[in-house]
């Protein structure tokens, strides 16, 4: 990992309740200084019960989707102002689950995340080939093509983080090689010189996604352009959470 001050990132998926922010509290409680930046992405509707739970903590709050408009008829949908009314401080778009389940775009995704920008809020982007665009020797140009066409005008080492989630190492407990991850990270940093000044490109921090855990998190952090974690199923227990804290 380089000096960019890393982030890990814990997406509760459709998980998690009022009792559930007992973790919240264990995680503050055990790392109250962490050497990275904390944060925890539960369901929408325990976006204010847990910003105040993790109020006067180091752990931040973010939501795991929003949409790209500010209000109107979207049954269902919440706006990326209303999640920064509600104390978040970022939002997560285009995770492979919402653009599997939700047929989310690019181009929507995109609009989605300067809807982020807009309301004042981290967008949080992922990106990640599936296992056949792998096999297929497609990992590359699918997470370059992504970056690309989700990545919205304004984007800027301060408003937005990549999430790298290969698609068959989310919740399956299959990760990454290093050297995988080292050759894509890589790519996506250089790709990122593209689309926004060398500055942000270099300052923009790239998470890795996909089965991380406390045993493995060192060595995936020690790739150089690995920036933090976005962590699915190790972020609902402060135990498994505070070791990939640990690592970083
Ligand atoms: C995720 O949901 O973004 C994720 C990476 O999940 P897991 O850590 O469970 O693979």
């Amino acid at each position: 990992m380089s000096d960019i001050r890393p982030l890990i990132a814990g997406n509760w998926k459709m998980n998690g309740s009022r009792a559930a922010m007992a973790e919240v509290s264990a995680l503050a409680a055990a790392h109250p200084a962490p050497g990275c930046d904390v944060m925890l992405c539960p369901p929408a509707p325990l976006l204010p019960i847990m910003v105040e739970a993790a109020s006067g903590t180091k752990i931040a709050v973010g939501a795991q989707d929003c949409h790209a408009n500010v209000s109107g008829a979207h049954t269902g949908d919440t706006s990326a102002t209303l999640i920064a009314e509600l104390g978040a401080t970022a939002v997560i778009v285009g995770h492979s689950e919402r653009r599997a389940d939700h047929g989310e775009t690019d181009a929507a995704i995109a609009a989605k995340a300067a809807a982020a920008h807009q309301a004042g809020l981290i967008a949080i982007i992922c990106i990640g080939e599936t296992e056949a665009e792998r096999d297929a020797g497609r990992a590359l140009e699918v997470a370059r093509s992504q970056l690309a066409g989700s990545l919205p005008a304004g984007a800027t080492a301060a408003n937005t983080v990549i999430a790298y989630e290969p698609v068959w190492a989310i919740g399956t407990g299959k990760v990454a090689s290093v050297a995988d991850i080292d050759e894509v990270h890589s790519a996506l940093r250089t790709a990122l010189a593209d689309l926004m000044s060398a500055e942000d490109a270099a300052a923009t921090r790239l998470l890795y996604g996909g089965s991380v855990k406390p045993g493995n998190a060192a060595e995936i952090f020690a790739v150089t352009d690995v920036n933090g974690a976005l962590v699915g199923g190790a972020s609902l227990k402060a135990a498994d959470f505070g070791g990939i804290i640990a690592a970083a």
